[in-house]
């Protein structure tokens, strides 16, 4: 059997780690092209002695003689800085997976695009900036996108095209905060924000998850994923995080799909599509488990709902600017520069300095913006 031609992009973070842990168990299956990360170059050395990729690259130069000296003796070819990302996505892949974090992300999905059949995408801020870029581009390049994102992995299992849709619901486990005061938020610590009940993962999306402003980035990657309007995509509270997520039809049926809150589920079913991998997640018990709830998402305490929702009826602008004020905040946050309360109030003031700026079209226009968000958030986080 012809092995799969595989390329992960992020592959020292935890998505990357657990989709290798996964392939690990299907050493028939994948032979790998490229494994890529920022700064990690021990992490991406071990692991590139282990699944022996033709091609390791780092984002930061500067670790780039760190790893060449780590992989010394094997024949596998390191490059480092900004340019070997864009060179290892310009190798031919059967699947790239894309688990880089953060906007970073956008430039070697872009250009993984004109390069392989199947992504698999995790990083769901390319999406928010340039959904419709990246859409248009795979379908012109008839690359089928899987996401990677466990609630959109659930929609994309359960719908299919075409099929008479009322509405989408993402179920959000509401994070560490769920039922704190809105005093208690705003002065929340680094170490109790990373702090997730049901999820472990990277630091930012771990933030992003005690903000809700994760869920509001899902909202819309859904709607530029599936092209549905923002108002037909429902947020609702599912502490236990066994829903991930359920399509609504329009003659009353709902479709759900669940699974133990494990991300190698949504990334098996990515890497095996259209077949579904074997893989050693929990099996759900329904019986253990007894009870499933339900709460409205409350916005009050949680604005960055409100901003994202705002933010996708202006879908190929404000998404850009929400994203990166984000990033800017969150950064600072997780440096202990700013409270936690002032990451939405970063990202609601830039929403509203920059409306006034034309929306982008083309991908230097995105950017542009980006950089200027980014300059300008800077210069307000105190
Ligand atoms: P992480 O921080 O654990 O890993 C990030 C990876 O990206 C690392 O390999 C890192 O080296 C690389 N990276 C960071 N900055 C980079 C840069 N500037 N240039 C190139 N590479 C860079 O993050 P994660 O939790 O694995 O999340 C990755 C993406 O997947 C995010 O977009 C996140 O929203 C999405 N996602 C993650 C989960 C999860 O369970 N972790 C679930 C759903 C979606
Ligand atoms: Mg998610």
């Amino acid at each position: 059997m012809q092995k799969t031609r595989l390329s992960i992009f992020g592959a020292t973070g935890s998505v990357g780690r657990t989709a290798l842990d996964l392939v690990a168990q299907h050493p028939d299956k994948f032979e790998f092209i490229a494994l890529t990360a920022n700064k990690n170059a021990e992490g991406l050395a071990e692991l590139a002695r282990k699944f022996l990729p033709k091609f390791v690259a780092l984002a930061d130069e500067s670790f780039g003689p760190e790893l060449a000296e780590r992989l010394y003796g094997t024949s596998i070819r390191c490059i480092a800085g900004n340019s070997a990302l864009k060179q290892v996505a310009s190798m031919e892949s059967d699947i790239v997976l894309v688990a880089i974090v953060g906007y970073a992300g956008l430039e070697p999905t872009m250009i993984a695009l004109d390069h392989c059949n199947i992504m698999a995408l995790a990083n769901k801020e390319a999406l928010v900036c340039a959904g419709h870029l990246i859409k248009s581009k795979a379908k012109d390049n008839n690359v089928t996108i899987i996401p990677v994102d466990s609630e959109h992995s659930a929609i994309f299992q359960i719908w299919k095209e075409g099929r008479s849709v009322e509405k989408i619901t993402l179920t959000a486990s509401g994070g560490p905060f769920r039922k704190w005061s809105a005093e208690q938020i705003a002065s929340a610590s680094p170490r109790q924000a990373l702090a997730h009940p049901n999820w472990s993962m990277g630091p930012k999306i771990s933030v992003d998850s005690a903000s809700m402003m994760n869920k509001g980035l899902e909202l819309i990657e859904a709607v530029h994923l599936f092209e549905f309007m923002p108002k037909q995509v429902d947020i609702v509270v599912h502490p236990q995080s066994i829903v991930h997520s359920l399509v609504s039809f329009h003659d009353g049926s709902v479709l759900a799909q669940l699974g133990m809150p494990d991300m190698k589920t949504p990334i098996s079913y990515a890497l095996g599509w259209p077949e579904r991998l074997k893989n050693n997640v929990e099996r759900l018990d329904l019986v253990r488990l007894a009870r499933l709830d339900f709460h409205a998402p409350d916005e009050q305490r949680f604005p960055a709902l409100r901003l994202a929702r705002q933010a996708a009826q202006d879908l190929n602008r404000a998404p850009i600017i929400l994203n990166a004020a984000n990033e800017i905040a969150v950064d600072a946050f997780l440096a202990g520069q700013i409270a936690f309360g002032r990451i939405t109030e970063i990202a609601a003031h830039m929403l509203e300095a920059f409306s006034n700026w034309v929306p982008p079209d083309a991908l230097d226009e995105i950017v542009e913006l980006d950089r200027r968000v980014r300059a300008f958030a800077l210069q307000n986080l105190a």
